[in-house]
């Protein structure tokens, strides 16, 4: 009866100051704004492959492994704890056995997984103390994070210990419990503790003092874990099941801007009327914490500070400020700082200080490639380009303080309908001497099977116009039902939209798309992956349903058709390497098609030691290309040079206007032009094809 008084009065205290807790959080939540979510079907089967089955973290199979078995543990050791709760509150001993077998294994398992977790541990101690693993340092890794760490990963050892020691004393008190029931334990008890070395007594007392180790560990875990990294360990399940499920590509809508855009465009329109009861937004953008979405705080309360984002970023690779991480991590201590007086005092209540510039500078905000790098590798889901992107509107839309070149970009696309000074009357002027279909010149009612999207890059950037020359050529080849354009077509936004500046990409976006509807387009092809990825993924908000296809995707299946094929042995004995775009690969999922193009002109690819979704951005993306690149000690299209140069190849191949440029800079740099080409892949079709 002592025992249960105690046990209730430890259970209670607990419980206490975990909803004491759990309370400070929740009205920290409800300062934050709405987030959408739904489609549980995929948020369910994504928390079983990412939480449950661990996938993201096995991308690195060791120390995957590692953390998978102590997930996997706590999961399975979970149920004896619940177990250990119901005993301490009705004075009961091992109240489930009633499941018999199910019973059985679920013990079993947990004496396994109590040593298999116990020996993670260790490792991952040995790790933190002797290697000196690069991804636990940086500017954010102050004092009390490695403190955190070593705290946790202590109560955790102790708890496997505390289990293990209560598992052993239970066999001994036990000798008759079933045989596999306790396969770690038994083993140790035999082989280490002979069975009449130790009273009855002495066993006994022994294992109560397990057993209240491990629960009160448990009891202290459960109240130090929100004060620190290792809260994960509470939220990373449902943090995953509430992630994005659209692809990496896709940056989230601003509807309070689609009204004004379309206001804009048209003063009748009844899209452009708030609806009631909506208030018109404070602010566009992320500025300070109310700004966020709940989200966007769950994200910064379940971050490991694992620090895989920032291992894999090209910003902080190449030595500029930026850190993912760190950015998450400031989130989650901005709310500290000012929850408490906005709670007590009411939203409006100020510190004289906000997120963005207090916390995060501009410099690290703009060095972002929006390589998606990060969002792939981070193991809980959380999406860091998309918040960046989010203080990027706000630097843009609200301080009209973005980089002086970034505003010139906006100026050419607002005037010119392309990032550069050039007229839109000289949109087609690539394609001057070629068989080439404009829209407007076919009859009214009969769209082409495909649209040829040739994008900014491809219409002006001289040496991406000899791409968009030789898919033509590829097109006419093939004698596709095609067509173009032309001088009506303008940006896609973007470079606008990745920049901050939502107004215009909105603006873009409306007027391709009803220029696109009127012409009843249906498939569009492009060898542009980021205006593949905007009007893929982003244009269906706004009424633009299309079936995008990239150029790769497009040779693929014409090869796979049977209507192209390249005998020719122009590449053959030579090494050649692929770079593959952000926004084919990470942003898309496709990495597959333009190999199996490769692949059928006989070439056998040299892999860069970065490739597939570990593929390092060329730097131009999110902006980058149109402005000079925040201080490091490197450029990252340098860095990505070296990759290739590393394969020894003597072509590059790209599928991507943006790369195309950084790649070839990157060439320039070393000076290795003599050495080493970079074609895109229409290039090479056209090469090998002898066309
Ligand atoms: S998107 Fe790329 S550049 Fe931006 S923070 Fe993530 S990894 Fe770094
Ligand atoms: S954001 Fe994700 S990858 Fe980055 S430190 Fe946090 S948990 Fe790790």
């Amino acid at each position: 009866m002592l025992k249960q008084l105690l046990f209730i009065a430890s259970l209670v205290v607990t419980a206490g100051v975990f909803a004491w807790t759990m309370r400070r959080i929740f009205l920290f939540f409800r300062l934050t704004k709405p987030y959408p979510i739904g489609k549980w079907g995929k948020r369910i089967w994504l928390m079983l492959k990412v939480a449950f089955g661990q996938t993201k973290i096995f991308r690195f199979p060791f120390t995957g492994l590692m953390h998978a078995v102590v997930f996997w543990g706590f999961c399975v050791i979970l149920i004896g704890s619940i177990e250990m709760i119901i005993d301490g509150i009705t004075g009961t001993e091992r109240v489930l056995s009633f499941m018999g077998p199910v019973y059985d294994v679920i013990i079993a398992s947990g004496d396994v997984f109590a040593l298999l977790v116990l020996l993670a541990i260790l490792f991952f101690m040995a790790r933190r103390l002797f290697s000196g693993v690069k991804r636990f340092e940086g500017i954010e890794m102050k004092h009390k994070s490695h403190m955190d760490a070593t705290i946790a990963l202590s109560l955790i050892f102790l708890l496997m210990v505390s289990l293990l020691g209560m598992n052993i004393y239970y066999c001994i008190l036990h000798p008759n419990s079933p045989e596999g029931v306790f396969p770690v334990s038994r083993y140790v008890m035999r082989y280490f503790i002979p069975r009449h070395s130790v009273s009855f007594n002495t066993a006994h007392a022994w294992h109560e003092v397990y057993w209240w180790s491990h629960i009160l560990l448990i009891f202290v875990f459960a109240n130090v874990l929100p004060y620190s990294k290792h809260f994960h360990v509470f939220m990373s399940v449902p943090n995953v099941l509430l992630s994005r499920l659209e692809p990496l590509g896709y940056l989230p809508n601003m509807p309070e801007i689609t009204r004004e855009v379309k206001l804009m465009m048209n003063p009748d329109t009844a899209f452009a009327v708030q609806p009631e009861g909506e208030q018109a937004p404070s602010r566009f953008g992320v500025k300070d914490v109310e700004d966020l979405t709940w989200k966007n705080y769950l994200d910064a309360l379940t971050c490991t500070e694992c620090g895989r984002c920032t291992s894999v970023c090209p910003a902080n690779l190449t030595g500029k400020k930026l850190s993912p991480r760190k950015i998450i991590m400031d989130v989650r201590a901005r709310m500290k700082e000012k929850g408490p007086g906005m709670v007590k005092n009411g939203k409006e209540n100020t510190d004289g200080k906000s997120l963005v510039r207090d916390y995060i500078t501009p410099e690290e905000l703009w060095a972002c490639t929006t390589c998606n790098a990060c969002a792939q590798e981070c193991p809980v889901n959380i999406n860091h380009p998309s918040l960046i992107v989010d203080m990027r509107r706000y630097l843009v839309m609200e301080e009209s303080a973005g980089p002086g070149e970034l505003n010139a970009t906006f100026t050419n696309i607002e005037n010119n309908g392309a990032p550069w000074q050039f007229s839109p009357e000289d949109r087609l002027k690539w394609a001057d001497g070629l068989d080439v279909r404009v829209m407007s010149s076919l009859p009214a009612g009969t769209p082409p099977e495909y649209l040829f999207w040739v994008g900014s890059a491809g219409a002006f950037d001289d040496r991406y116009k000899k791409v968009s020359r030789a898919f033509v050529k590829i097109l006419n080849h093939l004698k596709a039902d095609w067509a173009l354009l032309g001088t009506e077509e303008t940006d896609s936004g973007d470079v606008a939209r990745r920049s901050g500046n939502e107004m215009l990409f909105q603006m873009q976006a409306l007027m391709n798309i009803e220029l696109l509807n009127g012409y009843g387009v249906k498939k569009i092809v492009t060898c542009c992956p980021h205006d593949f990825n905007t009007l893929k993924n982003e244009y269906p908000e706004f009424g633009g349903h299309y079936e995008m296809i990239h150029h790769s995707q497009f040779l693929q299946q014409m090869i796979r058709e049977g209507r192209l094929s390249m005998d020719s042995d122009v590449f053959s004995g030579k090494r050649i390497t692929y770079h593959d775009p952000c926004y084919l690969g990470r942003a898309n999922g496709e990495y597959k098609a333009p190999r199996e193009v490769l692949r059928s002109m006989g070439i056998s690819l040299t892999e860069m030691n970065r490739s597939h979704s570990f593929a390092l951005c060329c730097g131009a993306g999110g902006g980058q290309m149109f402005k000079e690149a925040e201080k490091g000690n490197k450029e990252v299209f340098i860095e990505r040079i070296e990759d290739a140069i590393a394969t020894g190849s003597e072509i590059v191949c790209t599928a991507c206007p943006f790369c195309m440029v950084m790649i070839t800079d990157g060439i320039k740099y070393k000076n290795r032009e003599e050495e080493m080409k970079n074609y895109d892949l229409a290039e090479m079709v056209v090469m090998a094809m002898g066309l």
